[in-house]
């Protein structure tokens, strides 16, 4: 008989049959205060709080993926205990809930204290793949960190960062993960516009799940108020837990780990700017030690080409989070965690050799990246940054999705002969928001693009087939565009689960042609142009 040595998933169990840790708790200081009230927490790293109860515990979504990951069956009835446990209303054994606390710079100032305000770590299991996972409940009622707010979140952001989670996950980016998504049965007041038009939403609670949910104002918050003992305690358990192979602490090690962090979020840039994500509030309580996407808010991705695009209403004047500024605000971030860590290092010249390692990284992977994207293996000849700077010039000028148009771009044949231009720019229609395309102004100029690329694409002598297929691995065909989740919360809040059924199933496979659903990949309707949630919105969650 023929052995198999290899290793094979444990098959899945029931959520409550789950081990559960909770290393954070155990091996980092905790607030020796334990009254549940909006306070300046000190000396600690976190705050042990239970979630609080909602009326009507209801699942509404799972992620089968991160239930893999889990090694955890999805469950069987919407209203029993695993609903009970991801709406926060049952502790298992062995959880020990705690909120974290972190400040933050938002928008570019020291905001103090700000901490898990409505987020609950309930404890951590075994993935399936060995590591360690911890899980979270956004939306979990109040903790010391809630501020003047609730503590809880509405169904439509829920949604929001449900899918995009998943999403994010398929299309290869770092990201944080969603097991599932639960109705609370209770309602939410917010003002989403920001107008004094305040009403009832009905609430939900996410179930995260991460390695670690630390962000970079973990240690700026232990760093500005001089509590360096626990600044060095959480930068070993981070180091311990998600860096081992980085060696035991001491100064040198916090410089490579810094060095490391910095890599990680460049990789972590390149990959939003490739798949045309935006963050929407990339404050730094917003950034993941782990160089994760973290914290799904206004974020969205980009339709027409606008480097200054954001999504986020209330960053519309200054627009410091939007596409083209990611990059540069990921290092100013950085800076800041750089700071925060430097009673640790004592070596500004190590931490900023460190902090170049952003630029280099960033700058030769996003360079690979956009060669990759137009299906090059370099775009290091003569004429290449010209090519580069001509694209991007008249994609500024003619609307154009920027999804469809490195998709459709694959398609476009490189060896057409002389035909005439506007059959030359015709597979492309599909990208375009209009006819302008076509016009007299636009058409030689995206014409000549199209002929210089193809020439391009001819000098570098690939077979074509190869060229399309590598182009179709980094460039997806489907992304979770905000009208498309839009049109999934409007049916869930109709009690219809199968719209978001369907496209967490078809952004399982992004890259994937699925002509059944080709529907999916279109651009942005018009209806949804001005439509609130559709396009921008408000940081109202
Ligand atoms: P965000 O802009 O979502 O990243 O959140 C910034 C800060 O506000 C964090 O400390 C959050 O925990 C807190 N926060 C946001 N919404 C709420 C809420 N409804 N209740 C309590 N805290 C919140
Ligand atoms: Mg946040």
């Amino acid at each position: 008989m023929i052995r198999t040595t290899a290793r094979r998933a444990p098959a899945p169990v029931d959520l409550t049959s789950l081990h559960f840790g909770a290393s954070f708790v155990e091996e980092l200081p905790g607030d020796p205060e334990t009254r549940n009230v909006p306070r300046a927490v000190r000396n600690a790293c976190y705050t042990k709080v239970a979630p609080t109860p909602v009326r009507a515990p209801r699942l509404l979504a799972w992620s089968d993926a991160a239930g893999e990951l889990l090694g955890v069956s999805r469950p069987d009835s919407p209203t029993g205990i695993a609903a009970e446990v991801l709406a926060g209303n049952r502790v298992l054994p062995g959880m020990q809930p705690y909120s974290a606390r972190y400040g933050g710079h938002q928008f570019g100032n020291w905001a103090g204290q700000l901490g898990d305000g409505r987020a609950i770590t309930l404890g951590e299991v075994s993935g399936a793949d060995g590591a360690r996972y911890d899980l979270q409940l956004k939306g979990a009622g109040l903790t010391p960190y809630s501020r003047t707010a609730d503590g809880r979140a509405v169904l439509r952001s829920s949604v929001r960062e449900f899918l995009c989670s998943e999403a994010m996950h398929f299309l290869g980016v770092p990201t944080t993960r969603a097991l599932s998504l639960a109705a609370t049965g209770e309602a939410v007041v917010r003002d989403m516009f920001y107008d004094g038009n305040s009403r009832e939403e009905p609430g939900a609670v996410v179930c995260r799940v991460a390695p670690s949910f630390v962000r970079f104002g973990n240690f700026e918050i232990l760093a500005a108020a001089g509590e360096t003992d626990a600044l060095a305690r959480l930068a070993d358990y981070v180091l311990r837990h998600h860096y081992p192979e980085l060696g035991s602490p001491g100064p040198a090690t916090y410089a490579r780990w810094f060095e490391e962090v910095c890599r990680r979020t460049a990789i972590l840039a390149v990959e939003w700017m490739r798949v045309g994500f935006v963050h929407g509030v990339l404050n730094t309580d917003n950034m993941s030690i782990l160089g994760l996407t973290i914290d799904y808010g206004p974020y969205g991705f980009l339709e027409g080409f606008d480097p200054r695009w954001t999504p986020n209403t209330t960053d519309a004047h200054g627009r410091r989070y939007c596409y083209g500024n990611q990059p540069a605000i990921a290092q100013w971030n950085l800076a800041r965690l750089a700071n925060a860590i430097y009673p640790l290092v004592n070596d500004k010249e190590a931490l900023e050799q460190a902090l170049a390692r952003f630029s280099d990284t960033y700058e030769r992977e996003a360079g690979r990246m956009m060669a990759a994207k137009l299906g090059l293996d370099s775009l290091d000849r003569d004429g290449d940054d010209a090519l580069l700077a001509r694209l991007i010039e008249w994609m500024a000028r003619v609307e154009t999705d920027v999804t469809l148009f490195f998709r459709l771009l694959a398609a476009v044949p490189v060896d057409a002969g002389d035909i005439e231009e506007s059959r030359l720019v015709e597979p492309l229609a599909r990208a375009f928001y209009s006819r302008d395309a076509w016009s007299p102004e636009h058409l030689p100029r995206i014409a000549g693009w199209l002929r210089g690329y193809a020439a391009r694409v001819r000098a570098a002598g690939r077979p074509d087939a190869e060229r399309i297929r590598d182009m179709n691995r980094v460039n997806p065909k489907y992304v979770p565009r905000n009208y498309l989740a839009q049109l999934a919360i409007d049916a869930l809040d109709a009690g219809d689960a199968s719209v978001i059924e369907r496209l967490m199933a078809v952004l399982e496979r992004p890259y994937d042609e699925q002509p059944a659903h080709d529907a999916l990949a279109d651009r942005r309707p018009e209806w949804a142009r001005q439509r609130p949630g559709c396009s921008a919105l408000s940081c109202s969650s």
